[in-house]
């Protein structure tokens, strides 16, 4: 993270800018079960819009649905996310929606169609970890979707989830390769949010393949991993975006981080250990 503020996030967003490395920004915190707090984080984001295009940034923002109060009702949320949607169409800008634990993934997908047939300028995250996403792919993909490809950050069981990382990739790759005909057919915007290198590698093969050019194919990564990788990407002419997370509710978000890298709580350990 760059800072806790959203002007943190904002400068961040700048230096990344200079690389040709455009951003997405997400203010951290989940499961917000007042109807005011919700409202107040919509209100947040729409400041942050109205700042990244007085500031004339390629920035982008990423709102979890639990943060817009989806746990007090789906109305409550859409109508926090309407609001959004709202702001950053008259704007020209862009709002991808996260994709939380396995219990809100039908919530979810609904409240993106709902704001999708209203706003183009929106996108969802589906996650390779879970058995179902190929058929939810498959049902979004008439509505030429914005799509964001992740492994999925959550401890889900075994009933709803890939557990072995080779079955993950695997079905990752093939959700991929779906996408990348999308891409290429024309309509689905496909943004591959990963720092595997071997799937980077084998998605810019097919997708030289299917002669997808370099500005179509889309790698998104979290601020502060593979900076070099990002940077490279970005210089070959690969469209790249960065997640910069920024806000004081980092706990959760945080733990999901160690957890996807046992090496991350080792470095954590010895740092405290040191202090
Ligand atoms: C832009 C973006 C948006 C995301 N949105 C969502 C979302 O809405 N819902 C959701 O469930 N998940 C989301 N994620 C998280 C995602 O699901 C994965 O948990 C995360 O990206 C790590 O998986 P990986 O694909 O990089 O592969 P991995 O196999 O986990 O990692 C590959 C390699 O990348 C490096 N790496 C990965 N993570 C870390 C780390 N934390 N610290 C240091 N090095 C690391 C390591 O070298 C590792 O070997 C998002 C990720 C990104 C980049």
């Amino acid at each position: 993270m760059p800072g806790e503020t959203s002007e943190a996030a904002i400068e961040g967003a700048v230096r990344l800018s200079g690389s040709r490395i455009t951003s997405v920004l997400a203010l951290l915190g989940e499961n917000v079960t007042e109807a005011d707090e919700a409202a107040e984080v919509a209100r947040h984001y729409q400041a942050v819009l109205e700042e990244i295009a007085n500031r004339e940034l390629e920035a982008e923002i990423s709102v979890k649905l639990t943060q817009l109060g989806i746990d007090i009702g789906p109305e409550v949320a859409a109508a926090n996310l309407e609001n959004i949607l709202a702001t950053a169409e008259e704007r020209g800008q862009f709002v991808w929606i996260d994709v939380e634990s396995s219990g809100y993934v039908d919530r979810t997908l609904d409240l993106y169609r709902n704001g999708r047939s209203n706003h183009v300028n929106t996108g969802i995250c589906l996650q390779a970890y879970l058995y179902r996403t190929a058929e939810d792919l498959a049902a979004l993909l008439p509505i030429d979707p914005s799509i964001r490809l992740v492994k999925g950050a959550y401890a889900e069981p075994r009933e709803v989830a890939f557990r072995r990382m080779r079955d993950v990739d695997r079905n990752y790759f093939e959700l991929a390769k779906t996408l990348l005909d999308g891409v290429r057919r024309g309509g689905v915007r496909a943004a591959f949010a990963t720092h595997d290198q071997r799937l980077i590698q084998g998605i810019e093969a097919e997708a030289a393949e299917r002669g997808i050019a370099r500005g179509d194919l889309e790698f998104q990564m979290l601020y502060g991993i593979g900076t070099s990788k990002q940077k490279e990407l970005a210089a070959k002419g690969y469209r790249v975006e960065v997640l910069i997370s920024y806000g004081t509710a980092w706990f959760p978000w945080y733990m999901r981080r160690l957890a996807e890298r046992p090496a991350n709580l080792w470095f954590v350990m010895r740092k405290m250990g040191s202090s």
